[in-house]
């Protein structure tokens, strides 16, 4: 019955007919892809995915809605009563394969990514390692998933400990990481014999059935990896569908934390497990025994990286009296030199546009709110002649914590400066807001390293360092930036049951 209901929307293949011009026909798909299969939304609607860059369409991506996502989930539903089964040697070698295929086709993956995402081809083929990188760590803990023997004081007993899969997965990830953020929990997922439903950002589906194009070459088994993809006004429907079926053990989710509280309580309801990841405001703070060109180096990295759109870019920078003029100087020159603007797939472009006109938008709120209350703009400071989606690089000093770019995560390229005296002060208003996903801080002096790693209320901590992020190292926050850790070995936790088993009688 459930075979027959999908034939007559199964593509006969897969590819397209026409492929947007420099994308690669052989990994561009615009269909759902649930149980091994390209499937069309069964009333064949379909949204835009535009180019940030130019605000030209890409090209038409099935819009699914719930009936998509129920078939979804039968599909990984089925498909977990044997991919559980399965030996974690094999599941291990099909993970290995995929990252493979992914690190043979980084190049066209990145192009995909700069496509739909605006973020420079060098940082596009940064992520692409760095989202297969996750692929290859968890084949690699597949094959270590330990349980445990107990000892009990009842002479005739023993006690085990097993790890058994959760179930079926939903996965609902970001538009700023379109590749990593579904591998960083697709790979643990599938290692741990968990099957998923993968709901992309609507700005950036294309990475996501790149990924289920090569999952199938790789010979994940029908079911195991689906993708539903949807336009924006679809997703609280598909989110409904995908966040409070019965079929459904566990959620996964990166991205705001509004929409973050909505799935939780989705979760709430039928007690189902959960992953979060949501926003962060990460402070980086400057003392004043710092190596100062350490620290504008780091401070460029971790505050402009996909044009500040990452949930652990630097949101506000808090610089000690005696270090503040030569850091905010350097850090402007830096930024004139280092920086530049433009479209991701020419050379030595280093900034990218923003995700659409109204991330742009937010920037403009931020920089205006901060400028009228006295803030000083060191660069830039304004929309780039590019295009709508362009901001310039911005640097501002004489912040205070009552702006807006205090209070909110700004997510684009604005960088604003406060002055403070003393370490509590510092450590107080980095700590006060009600998030905490990474902080940095630049010092020379151990014991100051020591207190102020343990005292900032955060998940990640980078010490003389901008860029944290590896597979090896658990990601994730406290407070309200999420909940659980990807990535690393306690990542594949996420996805597992712990099952007390007690031998009696002998
Ligand atoms: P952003 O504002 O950066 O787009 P969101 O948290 O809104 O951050 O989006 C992250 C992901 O959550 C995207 O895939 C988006 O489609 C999805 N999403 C947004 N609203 C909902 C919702 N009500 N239910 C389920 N998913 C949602």
């Amino acid at each position: 019955m459930f075979a027959r209901l999908l034939l007559p929307r199964i593509l006969p293949s897969h590819k397209l007919s026409s492929c947007p011009q420099g994308l690669p026909a052989s990994l561009v798909r615009s269909s759902a892809y649930v149980g091994g299969s390209w499937l069309r939304s069964s009333d064949s609607a379909s949204f835009p995915v535009l180019d940030p860059a130019t605000g030209a369409e890409l090209l038409q991506v099935d819009d699914c809605g719930p009936r998509e996502c129920r078939e979804a989930l039968k599909a990984a539903a089925a498909a977990f009563q044997t991919w559980r089964e399965v030996p974690a040697k094999e599941r291990s070698a099909l993970l290995r394969k995929w990252y493979e295929l992914m690190i043979q086709n980084k190049e066209d993956l990145a192009k995909i990514i700069t496509a739909e995402n605006g973020k420079p081809m060098k940082e596009a083929v940064g992520e692409i390692v760095y989202a297969a990188n996750f692929l290859e760590w968890f084949s690699e803990e597949a094959r270590r998933i330990y349980g445990d023997v107990l000892s009990v004081p009842m002479k005739d007993r023993r006690a085990l400990v097993l790890k058994q899969p959760v179930g079926v997965v939903t996965i609902i990830t970001p538009w700023n990481f379109p590749s990593a953020m579904i591998t960083r929990k697709v790979g643990a997922a599938l290692a741990a014999g968990c099957t998923v439903i993968v709901k992309p950002a609507e700005d950036t589906p294309l990475s996501a059935l790149a990924l289920a194009e090569l999952a199938h070459q790789a010979g994940i088994p029908a079911g195991v990896y689906n993708v539903v993809p949807c336009s924006r006004e679809k997703a609280p429907a598909v989110g409904k569908a995908l966040c409070t079926d019965p079929l459904v053990a566990k959620i996964s989710f990166t991205g705001s934390t509004a929409t973050g509280k909505i799935l939780l309580r989705y979760a709430a309801d039928s007690v189902k497990r959960v992953s979060m990841e949501l926003g962060g405001h990460a402070p980086f703070i400057v003392f004043d025994s710092a190596n100062v060109d350490q620290a504008v180096a780091g401070a460029l990295a971790s505050k402009f990286r996909n044009s500040g759109q990452t949930c652990v870019c630097t949101n506000k920078f808090l610089v000690q009296e005696g270090i503040h003029d030569i850091f905010v100087q350097k850090l402007s020159e830096l930024i004139k030199k280092e920086l530049h603007v433009g479209n991701g797939f020419e050379e030595g472009v280093t900034q990218g546009p923003l995700i659409n006109e109204k991330a742009v938008q937010k920037v403009e709120q931020h920089v205006g709110d901060a400028v009228s209350q006295g803030a000083r703009i060191e660069t830039g400071g304004k929309r780039h002649d590019l295009g709508k989606n362009f901001y310039e690089p911005t640097l501002l000093s004489n912040v205070t914590t009552n702006m807006l770019c205090i209070q909110e995560e700004t997510f684009g390229p604005l960088a604003p400066v406060i002055k403070f005296n003393t370490e509590e002060e510092a450590v107080a208003i980095a700590n006060s807001a009600n998030v905490g996903l990474a902080g940095y801080f630049y010092s020379q002096d151990p014991a100051q390293i020591w207190r102020v790693a343990e005292r900032l209320e955060v998940g990640m901590v980078g010490v003389n360092e901008g860029l944290i992020s590896a597979v090896e190292c658990p990601f994730g926050g406290v407070k309200q930036s999420g909940l659980g850790r990807e990535g690393s070995k306690y990542g594949i936790d996420e996805y597992l049951d712990i099952k007390y088993v007690c031998f009696g009688g002998l």
